[in-house]
């Protein structure tokens, strides 16, 4: 325990809404890994002034604070693994200021992404950044993890649209990062430090986003293929021809196998692979660009191409990509899902690896995701009841990684290390950084009570 009443007052007189039932700090414990860890207390503050106090009184008696969003990551940053408090944004979650002439938005973290989205069409503006998990998702989480989504093929990812950020310090001072010009060059970048930092170095409690105007015309189309190999050639051509779809998914066969068992719309379960493609622009570009794509598809020997014809038929397309995590679960009750990341060119070689690591260790590996920018979530599928199947498991996710290295990979293209990757960040980074970021995490929070035991090991 490492609260005690004293602290417990002082965390009161800063922050009105806070709890400490059992009930509700269960519903805080957790995120979408199946990590656990109760916090002894949850604060829900409005504003700045008043996780400025919780910091200092956190500061001043050594608790740590882990910050949370929506809980949705897959690394269990979100998880309290050594109690104290958790910091839940869900309060904080108002637009600021929508600057339609400058292009940006300020926010408050807790915003849910979609929310801030269907506020930004209505000003004909769009934030690309649109990781699966948008409904629920909050901004905060977003930029804390540097999350991505199908968008970022041609869009980018969440770091390249932080323009500046407000941030509480561990001992409760605030620095305020950034620009509110289209460029700026003073000082060290700490905004893009603090950008998939996982709460470790800071507590943000205003962001500034960088907006686009609204693509006028989106076009989906879903190509499948009767070989895996064409499919994943196709998303090389395609960027080699100089083209620049906003979505480009790649679904592996036994996910399509999955997704048909799930939702029995007739997909072809004898298909190699299926892409997702999305164009977007003006409509004349935007269709023309399409049916470039086709064409290369078609020299590929796509089986089908179809191009959606209006709003529910696209949406009917996104349901196959949106179900696959949901429907893999029906192969085995754990899957250990991993968002390695390799060069694009190199996503051919990638797939035989797999599939020969999976036929090694005896275990369904089912790949789907972002091919177009090389980021493709390899789910090792096992149960973690069965001590024996679940060791063979945790070695194929090692191989994984070793795999994606050699490849010239990253570990992680969007969700981040927290618990769940911090076993093998050396592999990646190697001593010198990992040591000289150690160094950076200490200058920020000198006694280790932000988001501690995260990240490094
Ligand atoms: C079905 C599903 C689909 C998903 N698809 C994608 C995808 O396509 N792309 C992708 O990138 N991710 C995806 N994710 C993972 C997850 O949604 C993202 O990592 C997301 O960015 C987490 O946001 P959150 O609000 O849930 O943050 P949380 O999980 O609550 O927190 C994430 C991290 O941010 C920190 N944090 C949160 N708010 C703050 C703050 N204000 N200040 C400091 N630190 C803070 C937390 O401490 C933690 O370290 C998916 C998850 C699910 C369940």
């Amino acid at each position: 325990m490492t609260i005690n009443e004293h602290a417990l007052s002082e965390l009161r007189r800063g922050c009105i809404n806070l709890t400490t039932d059992k009930a509700e700090l269960l519903l805080y414990s957790f995120d979408a890994t199946k990590i656990k860890h109760l916090p002894e207390c949850v604060c829900f503050p409005e504003s700045t002034a008043e996780v400025i106090e919780i910091a200092k009184a956190c500061s001043k008696h050594k608790i740590p604070i882990t910050p949370r969003g929506a809980g949705t990551g897959f690394t269990g940053a979100a998880v309290p693994i050594q109690g104290g408090v958790v910091i839940a944004f869900a309060r904080m979650n108002r637009i600021l200021k929508l600057d339609a002439e400058a292009m940006y938005v300020e926010v408050e973290p807790g915003i849910v992404n979609f929310e801030l989205g269907k506020e930004l069409a209505r000003h004909g503006l769009f934030y690309p950044p649109d990781p699966a998990s948008l409904k629920s998702s909050t901004i905060g989480g977003n930029v804390m993890t540097g999350a991505g989504g199908p968008g970022a093929v041609k869009y980018g990812v969440t770091r390249d649209y932080v323009m500046g950020l407000t941030v509480v310090l561990a001992d409760g001072s605030v620095i305020e990062t950034g620009i509110k010009t289209a460029k700026g060059a003073v000082g060290y970048d700490l905004t893009s430090l603090m950008v998939g930092s996982e709460g470790t170095l800071g507590i943000v409690t205003k962001i500034r986003l960088k907006v686009l105007p609204l693509p006028p015309s989106v076009v989906t189309a879903l190509a499948v293929f009767d070989a895996r190999t064409a499919a994943v050639d196709a998303v090389t051509r395609i960027l080699r021809e100089r083209l620049l779809p906003r979505t480009l998914e790649y679904i592996d066969r036994t996910a399509i196998r999955c997704v048909e068992e799930y939702l029995k719309i007739g997909l072809p379960v004898d298909a190699g692979g299926m892409l997702l493609i999305e164009t977007d622009g003006d409509e004349t570009p935007a269709r023309d660009e399409m049916q470039k794509i086709h064409g290369i598809c078609r020299e590929l020997d796509a089986r089908g191409f179809t191009i959606a014809q209006n709003a529910d038929e696209a949406q009917s397309f996104w349901k196959i990509r949106r179900s696959i995590s949901a429907a893999i679960n029906r192969i085995s009750p754990t899957k250990l899902n991993e968002d390695i990341t390799v060069p694009r060119t190199r996503i051919a070689e990638l797939m035989d690896r797999l599939d020969a690591l999976s036929q090694r260790a005896g275990l369904p590996i089912v790949n789907f995701g972002h091919a177009g920018d090389g980021n493709i979530h390899v789910n090792v599928m096992t149960d973690a009841a069965n001590a024996e199947e679940y060791a063979r498991a945790l070695k194929a996710v090692e191989e994984v990684f070793d795999i994606t290295l050699e490849l010239d990979g990253t570990l992680s293209g969007e969700h981040g290390v927290g618990l769940a990757k911090m076993p093998y960040i050396r592999k990646e980074l190697g001593e010198a950084e990992v040591a000289i970021s150690k160094r950076l995490k200490l200058a920020f929070d000198p006694d280790n009570i932000l988001n501690p035991g995260k990240i490094f090991p």
